[in-house]
C-alpha cells in the first residue's frame, strides 16, 4: 500500500483527490490554507483537470462548490473557522437544499488563536445547520474521512463538515492510501426543484432535514469513527472528541487507559454510546478541542440526575485555548511529568513587518499626513499590514474582521470623526472590501480609503489575489471619482509626494481611494527567481 508523510491538511486533500474530487474552492486562512495548496501542487490533480483556484472569499467558494455538487461531481470547500462566518449564508441554506454530488466543507478551527481573532468552534455551526460533522483524531482519519465524508454526503444528500484543528492540520504523520476512485460523471439533480429555496419548497425541505436527524444519529451509532471502548475502572468515564483522543492516549503509552471511553469522530452524537457510558460511570470527563459543546449537551441531558461532569465548565480544564497531553494528564489526576526548560538560545521573536516591506513606507507616509490630527483615525483590516499597529509605526487603531476597515471608517465619519481613514490589503479588498466601498460612495462619506496593493495574499503565504489588475476599474465602477483614485508608490524617495497626495485627499470632502502599490518583497523575489520580474 502506498504510504505518504503528510500534514493533516494535506492528508485530507489527498483523501479527497483519491476519492474522486472534481473541484476544490476556498479562501486562504491559517490553518486551512495547505489543503488547496496541496491540491494545486499535485500533478495528478493537474492531469485530471481538478479545479483548484482560490476564490474571492469563503462565501463565493462555498457557493461554487455547491454549484459543482449540482452537477453531480464531488467538491470540497476549505476555510478557517472565522471564514465560516463569511460563508454562513450559503452554509445554512446548503443544509436545506441538500447536495447532489458529495460536498465536504472543511473548516480548520484555531483554538488558542495562534493566528486568528477568536477561537469559535465550528461544531456549533454543524449542529446549527443540522448536518453531519466529521472530526479526525489523526492524519490517517483526516485522509479516510474525505472518502467517508463524500459517501455520507451522497447517502443523505447533505453537505458534510470536516472539522480540523490547528495542531492536527499542521503536524505530519504517515498515512496509508486507499484505492483511487474515478470522478463522478456530469449529472443533474433528479428533483429539478432541489436547489430552489422559494418558501414553499424551503418549508418542505426543512421538514425533510428535521426528519433526517434520527437517521444521522443512527449513522453516528454505526460509524467506525465513534467507538465505545470499555475499561475496568468505572470510577470515571471519558468522552473524547477528535484530536483530544491523541492527547488522552499519549498519557497511556505503557498501560491501557483503565477507564471506559467514548471516542467521538462523527456528529450528531451517538446517543446509545453515551447511555452505555452513563450506565457504568457516575463521573464523566469531557475532552474536546475548542468550546465545551459536548460538555454542555451532556450537562443538559443528564445534569439533573446526579451525574458529575468534569471538563472546561467546572475548571477541570481551562475554559479557553488548545488542549495538550499535560492538561489532560492533570485532569486525570495523574502525577505530572517532568518537562524540559526552554533552552536559553530560544529568544522571543515579536511579530514585525519584514525588512523592506512596502507597507512600512505606506504607514510612514500615513503617519506623517495624520500628524496634525492626533491619533485614533485609522481603521484597519486583516493581513500583514495589521502589524502596522505595533511600534515603531503605531499606525492603525482597529482590526475586527475581514472588510471591517472601510465600513468602520464610514460609520466613524458619520459619527463626526475627521479625518476617517480605512486601510485594507488588495486581497482583503477583493474578499470583502468592495461592499464597504459601495456603502461609502452611496453615502457620500467623507473618508480616505487606502488599499495596500502588494499583489498577493501575503499573510497566508503568497496566494493569488483575485482582484489583481482590476482595482482602479472596480473603484471607479463603484462610484469613486476618477480624480480621487490615486496610485502611489511606497518608496522613501516618493515620501514627500505621497504625504502631499494623502493631505489633498484628506481635504477632499468625499470618498477618496489611495492605492499604495508595490509588490511584497517575497513575491518579487520569487518572480525574479522565475525570471518573471
Ligand atoms: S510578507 Fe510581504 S507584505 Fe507581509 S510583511 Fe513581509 S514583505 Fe510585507
Amino acid at each position: 500500500m502506498d504510504k505518504l508523510l503528510l500534514l493533516g491538511d494535506e492528508a485530507f486533500a489527498q483523501g479527497a483527490l483519491d476519492a474522486g474530487l472534481s473541484g476544490a474552492f476556498g479562501y486562504p486562512g491559517t490553518p486551512s490554507t495547505e489543503i488547496i495548496e496541496y491540491i494545486q501542487r499535485e500533478s495528478d490533480a493537474a492531469e485530471r483537470g481538478v479545479k483548484r483556484d482560490w476564490s474571492a472569499n469563503e462565501k463565493t467558494a462555498l457557493e461554487a462548490a455547491l454549484g459543482m455538487s449540482y452537477t453531480g461531481k464531488r467538491a470540497i470547500v476549505t476555510m478557517k473557522h472565522v471564514g465560516l462566518n463569511v460563508a454562513a449564508d450559503p452554509f445554512m441554506n446548503s443544509a436545506i437544499t441538500g447536495v447532489h454530488g458529495g460536498l465536504l466543507i472543511a473548516v480548520a478551527d484555531d483554538p488558542s488563536m495562534h493566528s486568528s481573532q477568536n477561537e469559535q468552534d465550528s461544531r456549533f455551526y454543524g449542529k446549527f445547520a443540522m448536518i453531519p460533522v466529521l472530526e479526525p483524531s489523526n492524519q490517517q482519519e483526516a485522509y479516510d474521512m474525505a472518502r467517508a465524508g463524500f459517501e455520507l454526503s451522497e447517502r443523505f444528500h447533505l453537505p458534510v463538515m470536516v472539522r480540523l484543528t490547528t495542531r492536527l492540520a499542521h503536524s505530519r504523520s504517515l498515512i496509508v492510501r486507499q484505492k483511487i476512485l474515478k470522478e463522478n460523471p456530469l449529472s443533474l439533480p433528479g428533483d429539478p426543484n432541489q436547489f430552489m429555496l422559494l418558501p414553499a419548497f424551503a418549508r418542505k425541505k426543512y421538514r425533510k432535514l428535521l426528519e433526517q436527524q434520527d437517521m444521522l444519529v443512527q449513522a453516528s451509532e454505526k460509524s467506525p469513527y465513534n467507538q465505545f471502548i470499555d475499561g475496568p475502572d468505572h470510577s470515571l468515564g471519558i468522552v473524547v472528541c477528535g484530536l483530544a483522543y491523541n492527547y488522552l492516549m499519549e498519557n497511556f503509552l505503557e498501560n491501557e487507559c483503565p477507564y471506559p471511553v467514548v471516542k467521538i469522530g462523527q456528529y450528531p452524537l451517538p446517543e446509545k454510546m453515551f447511555l452505555e457510558l452513563r450506565s457504568r460511570c457516575n463521573t464523566l470527563l469531557i475532552l474536546e478541542e475548542g468550546m465545551p459543546i459536548v460538555e454542555e449537551m451532556i450537562r443538559g441531558i443528564f445534569g439533573a440526575d446526579g451525574l458529575s461532569v468534569k471538563g472546561r465548565l467546572d475548571g477541570t480544564l481551562p475554559r479557553d485555548g488548545e488542549l495538550n497531553p499535560g492538561l489532560v494528564r492533570k485532569a486525570l489526576g495523574l502525577p505530572l511529568r517532568e518537562s524540559y526548560k526552554e533552552p536559553e538560545f530560544m529568544v522571543p521573536r515579536p511579530p514585525a513587518l519584514c525588512a523592506g516591506c512596502p507597507h512600512q513606507e505606506s504607514f510612514k507616509a500615513l503617519n506623517k499626513a495624520l500628524e496634525p490630527y492626533g491619533s485614533g483615525h485609522v481603521f484597519s483590516d486583516i493581513g500583514c499590514y495589521t502589524l502596522g499597529f505595533l511600534p515603531p509605526f503605531n499606525a492603525i487603531n482597529t482590526c475586527v474582521d475581514m472588510g471591517a476597515s472601510f465600513t468602520m471608517a464610514v460609520g466613524a465619519a458619520e459619527g463626526g470623526l475627521f479625518p476617517s481613514v480605512g486601510v485594507i490589503g488588495d486581497s482583503t479588498f477583493g474578499h470583502s472590501g468592495l461592499t464597504g466601498l459601495s456603502d461609502a460612495t452611496f453615502r457620500k462619506s467623507n473618508v480616505v480609503l487606502i488599499i495596500l496593493d502588494n499583489d498577493t495574499t501575503a499573510m497566508t503565504g503568497m496566494q493569488d489575489s483575485v482582484i489583481g489588475g482590476k482595482i482602479e476599474a472596480v473603484c471607479e465602477a463603484l462610484g469613486v471619482e476618477k480624480e480621487h483614485i490615486r496610485v502611489l508608490t511606497p518608496l522613501p524617495k516618493e515620501q514627500d509626494q505621497n504625504v502631499q497626495a494623502l493631505n489633498e485627499e484628506i481635504e477632499y470632502p468625499g470618498v477618496s481611494v489611495v492605492i499604495f502599490r508595490r509588490p511584497c518583497i517575497h513575491v518579487l523575489g520569487k518572480r525574479r527567481k522565475e525570471g518573471k520580474a
